[in-house]
């Protein structure tokens, strides 16, 4: 049998034929049977482009059910389907078809820069509404029954990390690590016949389209398919809804609304969190308001997903559980010698769900990927006797102020637990005497927060090494659309902060 994913989903869509696979926000339905149709139509567009085996699609369009049909039919062609963020400027995405060099580029509108630049790519448009010359063309097609078949491990995708330094890589996944993380998710999470998601992540990120959807798309359950995450949107959905997968700004988000109570979220199964930190706090006040407590995982662009809490068993705040069945995870040192339990150190992960390189980059492979098969990750974390994983940041947050490792995770586990301060990020700015001095950018629920208050509240709760020597008060904390905190765009404003 083909390695094809799209093999396997479209089984599920014939068995699911008239099941209702997306309810849309104006309360019109898509069932499987015409999801499959349009993916079927924009496989036959991508055949008369000249789409072959291996081709890569470029895709960055605004979230819509044809967005969803058009991964699906890239899939289907056997081509390698490369969402971007819907906010990449034209120089980004110029970057992006000189690295993935496609055959097929669709934007949300025409680009005659882009069109002149790169006269090898044929450029089509698909709009929200789903119109759009791609559309255009996928119905003046018969929608296609063939699935071209390819082996698990040929690529299905390459999703561009959000990479905060230097080139943004372009991470290779299969069709086996989708298929083999999507399984576990199903297991792991406890799918059930009669769940339904509510989808309001972007499906540009590995996130809302392989973690959210597949669970949905390949037990033909439906999705509540919001374009984006509108609180009062959210909430109106909400009755209709088992599941919420989301970025802990969705939960900041919904307990910030009094209509948001622990009857509104009664019937709802499941609350799952990731692809940034959720504070204690927020776990905490959600599980006060609700009498649920958030399942909180961890997974990134390289791997989906590694590790989650349980589904029965204590979920703990601020831990991000245990590696999924058949994904080995372990804390190295410096020198890649495994720590032991309870030691901080690198994570690194092994298992299908681990993507096969950095497209077109091999050393940066070889950098990260390490003989015996194990990912580096770049967080830091431990790992408990039990094997319970914390993440206490990225590598390249730590800061060394004066010899000493301080882990800004714990600082701001200690800030955010002070009255007064709403959130924080700790950052490392250049400093003549420490080499890096600690910096706390909070925002403060009331009054500005002083150094010196903070001196005082934090004395005897963080060795002095740790403690901020400079305190930025800010409205709002810079985030990405994944609702990351962009410490680069912090560490860049304040970067000469004690320089004279
Ligand atoms: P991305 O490749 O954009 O999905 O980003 C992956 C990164 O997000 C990981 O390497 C982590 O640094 C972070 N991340 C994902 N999930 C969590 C989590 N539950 N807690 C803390 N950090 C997370």
């Amino acid at each position: 049998m083909s390695g094809n994913l799209f093999t396997q989903l479209a089984a599920v869509a014939t068995r699911s034929a008239e099941n209702v696979c997306l309810l849309l926000p104006d309360g019109s339905e898509i069932s499987f049977a015409a999801l499959y149709e349009q993916a079927g139509r924009f496989a036959g567009a991508l055949k008369t482009l000249g789409v072959a085996p291996g081709d890569r699609v470029v895709v960055q369009v605004d979230k819509s059910p044809a967005n969803l049909a058009l991964y699906l039919g890239t899939l289907q062609s056997g081509a390698v389907y490369v969402p971007l963020n819907s906010a990449y400027t034209l120089e980004e995405v110029a970057y992006f078809l000189g690295d993935a060099e496609p055959r097929v580029f669709v934007g949300a509108q025409r680009s005659d820069d882009l069109e002149a630049r790169f006269t090898d790519v044929h450029f089509h448009t698909l709009d929200a509404a789903g119109g759009g010359s791609l559309a255009s063309l996928a119905a003046d097609v018969a929608p296609s029954d063939d699935v071209v078949a390819r082996a698990g491990s040929d690529l299905a995708a390459i999703v561009y990390t959000s990479g905060t330094t230097g080139r943004s890589k372009g991470a290779m996944l299969s069709h086996d690590n989708l298929a083999s993380n999507a399984a576990s998710l199903i297991d792991a999470w406890g799918w059930q016949a009669d769940d339904v998601l509510l989808h309001a992540l972007p499906i540009f990120h590995v996130h809302g389209l392989f973690i959210a959807m597949h669970c949905a798309l390949t037990q033909g359950t439906p999705m509540i398919f919001l374009p984006k995450f509108e609180v009062r949107e959210v909430l109106r959905w909400l009755p209709r809804a088992t599941v919420l997968m989301g970025v802990p700004t969705f939960y900041t988000r919904l307990l910030a609304e009094a209509d948001f109570t622990a009857q509104a979220a009664a019937h709802m199964r499941l609350f799952i969190s990731g692809s940034a930190p959720l504070t204690p706090q927020t776990f905490d006040a959600f599980e006060a308001r609700t009498g649920q407590r958030i399942l909180e995982r961890y997974g990134m662009s390289e791997t989906i997903i590694n590790s989650t809490n349980p589904l029965i068993g204590e979920r703990v705040a601020g831990t991000v559980g245990f590696p999924l069945p058949g994904v080995e995870m372990r804390v190295t040192g410096d020198d890649g010698a495994e720590l032991s339990r309870g030691e901080i150190g690198m994570l690194e992960v092994r298992g299908p769900n681990v993507f096969s390189g950095y497209w077109r980059m091999p050393e940066k492979t070889a950098e990260e990927i390490r003989e015996d098969g194990y990912f580096i990750t770049g967080d830091l974390g431990t790992q408990d006797a039990d094997g319970r994983i914390s993440i206490v940041g990225r590598g390249k947050d730590l800061v060394i102020s004066g010899g000493y490792n301080v882990y800004p995770k714990e600082v701001e586990g200690v800030l955010d637990a002070l009255d007064g301060i709403d959130e924080s990020a700790v950052i490392g700015v250049p400093h003549a005497d420490f080499g890096e001095a600690v910096v706390a950018v909070v925002v403060p629920s009331g009054e500005d927060v002083s150094l010196e208050a903070l001196r005082v509240a934090l004395d005897d709760r963080l060795a002095r090494f740790k403690q901020p020597k400079a305190v930025i008060n800010l409205k709002e904390l810079p985030r990405n659309t994944m609702g990351k905190v962009q410490k680069n765009v912090l560490r860049d404003t304040y970067v000469a902060l004690f320089q004279r």
